[in-house]
């Protein structure tokens, strides 16, 4: 029993932090699962692609429909950053990497930020995606920004002076989910906070009462309830973070 779960805190944390999604509170994954990969979630520093040329690829066995809604999802940020994704027919060129788009059966979540690592550097960075989540082009985005290193809005240092999280209501094994990142590791560009952010959870994210919030907002020093996040796509502040996180006003 111990061996092979020592083997898998190995893995994950050479792979570093990994987040699930839990947009429609379908979230279904065992105790020590949650706890393992969350655990690893704040600990590793930003990682940005190499190249502002990015290639992606859609695996085979998404539908003629989820396969577009990829495509529009990632040509937001060719159209709106100096980011370029380019959609790989054969084989990736060697020694990079490419992000993958895949279907799963009920989990969405992929690695925040590109791996280092030179063992693991060429291959894919698996995005996965549930039926649900491929449905829905701002969450595919939602993904494609942890890709490219942001984490959620709610993690963001200084968001304790924005939200309060209701303890409570979140089942314990979730309560890494809201931890905040710390400001050695993250930087939030000095950009507002953005409740409007697409990498803002909802109100009631991960609630064992999802009629109640596990997040208010602060309004004057007081808890109010409101609407946070949204599956639209990526506000002008997501959007700008990129362009300063990838340097877009600098020529290269
Ligand atoms: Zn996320």
């Amino acid at each position: 029993m111990w061996f092979p779960l020592l083997g898998l805190v190995a893995i994950l944390g050479a792979q570093g932090q990994e987040y699930f999604e839990n947009y429609y509170n379908e979230i279904d994954i065992d105790d020590e699962q949650a706890e393992i990969k969350t655990r690893n979630a704040m600990r590793s520093p930003l990682q940005l692609w190499p190249s502002r040329r990015l290639y992606y690829r859609i695996a085979g066995d998404l539908s003629p429909e989820e396969a577009d809604n990829v495509r529009n999802a990632v040509t937001t940020f060719n159209e709106r950053t100096c980011l370029r994704f380019e959609e790989l027919s054969g084989a990736a060129p060697a020694g990079s990497r490419y992000v993958f788009y895949k279907k799963s059966p009920k989990l969405c979540g992929t690695r925040i930020g590109y791996n280092p690592i030179p063992l693991l550097g060429a291959g894919s960075h698996d995005v996965q995606l549930s039926p649900k989540c491929l449905a829905t082009p701002g969450i595919i985005q939602h993904e494609t920004l942890h890709v490219l290193g942001l984490y959620h809005e709610q993690s963001r240092p200084d968001r304790d002076e924005h939200v309060v999280v209701d303890y409570d209501n979140i089942p314990r094994k979730y309560w890494p989910q809201f931890m905040a990142t710390s400001e050695s590791t993250t930087t939030t560009y000095d950009v507002p906070y953005d409740f409007e952010s697409v990498m803002h959870y909802p109100k009631n994210a991960f609630a064992k009462d999802p009629s109640q919030p596990t997040m208010r907002a602060l309004v004057d020093g007081n808890p109010v309830e409101r609407e946070m996040g949204q599956t639209r796509g990526p506000s002008e502040r997501d959007l700008f973070k990129i362009r300063k996180m990838y340097k877009c006003e600098e020529s290269r």
